[in-house]
């Protein structure tokens, strides 16, 4: 398995001279499984459609298999409906290829949401309507269990503490676990959906962690009730959950690539100094790791 980063930013994509390593996309992470040699019954995961699954598209479209007259299918989970979750898609280019199927899977929100993905290419927001893609567009639901087999992945979700609702999701293989939760206040002022005590148990051991880290402590209390987390208590769950490696996402739009190295090299001497063996990085636009 392994997963690449298309988008690292919330809020707003931020092009420019003082986000350009970090990029200035918006959430967009795919993730490939059974990519090991000899696998079968791969399955190709995109999680949300922020602007950076522009160019994951155009990268689909390069490869072998997408120029086969059985394309392989797509699924993208989508973390909720927030334009920086949603906004790449009208520009998705697999999308407007026939025989080509996407599947677009949502958990804990509204009825019918799922909807808000093609209403937002309603004129006179966009020249092609959501209903005349080209390819299938499905809407898939999670079991009872808040579970869905892919391939050789089980996915499962949990609901964030986002205004509006929202999912995290845990995608599990042979080769080990990755989760991306995004949009999560880990201490909202009110009641959370899912406690600190819930997370850890959902995320306990995962290899990867994927989360929101878009404040900084001096941030916290003009943000609070915003549905994103302080940098501390993201680092804090990781270690109280035995994460293998932390991924930090969603940067704030306005966090230059300078303020995020520091970040970085503050949070590793953090963890290291709290006897964690939980490795810290920024998550990068382009960035690609295997399990
Ligand atoms: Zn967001
Ligand atoms: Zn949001």
């Amino acid at each position: 398995m392994k997963f690449k980063f298309y988008g690292v930013r919330g809020s707003i994509a931020s092009p420019g001279l003082e986000t350009v390593r970090y990029g200035g996309n918006t959430a967009c992470v795919f993730v490939e499984t059974g990519v090991e040699a000899g696998a079968e019954n791969n399955a190709l995961l995109v999680f949300d459609a922020g602007t950076g699954i522009r160019k994951l598209g155009d990268d689909m479209l390069a490869r072998r298999d997408f120029s086969k007259r059985n394309k392989p299918d797509i699924h993208i989970f989508f973390s909720h409906y927030h334009w920086d979750h949603i906004q790449g898609f009208p520009f998705f280019k697999p999308a407007y290829r026939y025989r080509q199927k996407i599947n677009l899977i949502a958990a804990h929100l509204r009825e019918g949401d799922a909807r808000a993905v093609l209403d937002q290419m309603i004129d006179p927001h966009f020249p092609v309507p959501g209903d005349q893609l080209h390819a299938q567009v499905n809407v898939l639901s999670l079991d009872e269990n808040c579970e869905l087999e892919i391939g050789d992945a089980i996915v499962s979700a949990m609901p964030l503490n986002h205004p509006g609702g929202g999912s995290a999701y845990r995608v599990t293989t042979a080769q080990g676990s990755i989760a991306y939760v995004t949009d999560n206040e880990l201490v909202p002022p009110d009641t959370p959906r899912t406690t600190l005590e819930q997370w850890r148990q959902f995320l306990h051991g995962v290899d990867y962690l994927i989360h929101d880290a878009m404040y900084l402590e001096n941030e916290k209390e003009a943000h609070l009730g915003w549905g994103h987390s302080i940098l501390p208590e993201t680092l804090a769950l990781a270690r109280d959950a035995e994460v293998k490696n932390l991924l930090l996402f969603h940067h704030a739009p306005e966090r230059t690539d300078i303020e995020l190295d520091r970040l970085e090299a503050q949070s590793q001497a953090w963890m290291k100094q709290q006897g964690s063996v939980c490795r810290v990085l920024m998550a990068k636009e382009g960035d690609e790791y295997q399990l």
